[in-house]
């Protein structure tokens, strides 16, 4: 019998702005000292007033729109309330009956981990709402302090319908969210820092079986790598519990970095009753069709669109994906879209090169290596022509007088090869190519060195 995961996410992300959600402190405490951009309100003292940060309202709504959610034109703050050392006032801000955004849907497309295969796969959102984020605890030998700096700065969080059916799957959604909210600007979403967080909530179920399976929440990955093998686990575990009879009990688990297994960190008891309420201090926030139209016309393209438009000119989708990697897709889809016959694998193994070098280079098709000359020359300032005329071509006589000397230097790994280890080949390529400073054709290389060794 054959169990199938089930996964949907629950991710916050720290929203960009210069200030908090709620008050006028520096929403930026990246190496700032413990309490100190902080004020009354972000540390809850009773008697002060909340103002909306309208640029988290605006933000928020842009990333909703990128996620293909159905924007909500009355949104409202509720009270969350609960005590917790790390949350001065006893409630969170939250939107709790109104969030921003809700009905979304992002279609996901990424390369399998052989490196070649394009995969695709659609996750509905559930929903995107706002609200301020909590102290931090810093636990120490001696005790727990508090740092309440993070107090207040705005967050999205976006909750995922469970369509995700694979730990690869739930991290490719993380890669192409962080993109997304990259691309707005809205947030820096650099999960080492807790800019963006997830909850991974994950059950298992008999293939065919149509409900799901009881789900247990993840918490504390602070890293995709760390989310893909927290999955892992954890599906592995419920399995196993599974076919040996037991059953799942739902509660809230954490990824341990240093056993690479999840603990169980608390049972589920019942589910909290937060007393939610409408925020007396707010005023609702209510935005016109005009506002949200006009906020949808200036989004930026959505990564995927980048990636659409750089396949449609001819690139393959493993090629797309490296260079999205190094963010040189929209430089390599700028360059294409300016002169359209240019060769596209051309621009896309030579980044950020000039427009002469592309049309010299697709219309006189030089060999990679001259190529590779003439771009670094350009790259440092020389012109076209100055670079094209300090191109070094090894004769074969001085490529083969290299390869001989290398195979004197090298009598171990000749011996190897000679012995039938072929991949020794590589390592001698490699040498001969430090010695020729890049100024003979690789190709030229391997003949003479293969005809030398085998003669
Ligand atoms: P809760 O009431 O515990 O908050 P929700 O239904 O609101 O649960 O869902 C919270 C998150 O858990 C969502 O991201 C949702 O997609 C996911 N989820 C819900 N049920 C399951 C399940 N059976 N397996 C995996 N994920 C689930
Ligand atoms: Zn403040
Ligand atoms: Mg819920």
């Amino acid at each position: 019998m054959k169990y199938i995961p089930t996964i949907g996410l629950e991710i916050h992300a720290q929203l960009a702005t210069k200030t908090k959600m709620f008050c006028r402190c520096d929403n930026d405490a990246q190496g700032k000292e413990s309490n100190t951009v902080v004020c009354p309100l972000c540390m809850g003292f009773p008697g002060t007033l909340p103002v909306t940060n309208e640029t988290a309202i605006e933000w928020g709504v842009k990333t909703a729109l990128a996620l293909g959610c159905k924007i909500n034109k009355f949104q409202r703050f509720d009270r969350k309330n609960y005590f917790y050392p790390d949350l001065p006032k006893g409630y969170q801000i939250s939107q709790f009956f109104f969030p921003v955004g809700e009905h979304g849907k992002v279609k996901i497309d990424y390369l399998a981990k052989d490196r070649k295969t394009k995969k695709e796969f659609v996750v509905g959102i559930t929903r995107l709402h706002l609200e301020e984020d909590a102290g931090k605890l810093i636990h120490t030998k001696d005790g727990t302090l508090v740092d309440f700096n993070r107090c207040g700065t705005p967050l999205a969080e976006i909750v995922t319908e469970p369509d995700i059916k694979s730990p690869e799957e739930a991290r490719a959604f993380m890669q192409e969210l962080q993109r997304i909210v990259r691309g707005l600007g809205v947030s820096q979403a650099d999960m080492e820092k807790g800019q963006m967080r997830v909850d991974a909530n994950v059950s298992v179920r008999l293939e065919g079986q149509k409900e799901l399976g009881t789900k247990v929440e993840v918490k504390n990955m602070n890293s995709f790598k760390f989310m893909e093998q927290a999955l892992n686990y954890e599906i592995d575990r419920q399995t196993k519990v599974l076919e040996e009879g037991g059953k799942i009990d739902q509660e809230t688990r954490g990824w341990d970095e240093k056993t690479n297994t999840t603990i169980s960190q608390r049972g589920k008891e019942g589910s909290i009753d937060y007393r939610y309420f409408p925020e007396p201090d707010l005023p609702p926030i209510v935005l016109t069709d005009k506002q949200i139209k006009d906020w949808q016309k200036i989004l930026p393209e959505l990564p995927s669109d980048w990636r659409k438009a750089a396949e449609s000119f001819g690139l393959s989708y493993d090629r797309v994906i490296e260079l999205q990697d190094k963010e040189q897709l929209v430089s390599f889809i700028k360059t294409i879209q300016a002169d359209k016959n240019l060769d596209a694998m051309l621009v896309a193994n030579f980044p950020n090169g000039s427009m002469d070098f592309y049309k010299w280079a697709t219309n006189e098709k030089p060999s990679n290596m001259v190529s590779r000359q003439v771009f670094e020359a350009m790259q440092k300032g020389e012109s076209l022509d100055k670079a094209k005329g300090q191109i070094k071509v090894m004769d074969e006589n001085e490529v083969k007088s290299i390869v001989q000397q290398v195979i004197k230097d090298n009598p171990g790994p000749v011996e190897q090869f000679k012995a039938g280890e072929s991949k020794v080949l590589g390592f001698l390529t490699g040498q001969v190519m430090a010695k020729t400073k890049g100024e003979a054709e690789p190709a030229l290389v391997q003949q003479i060195l293969q005809k030398l060794l085998t003669k």
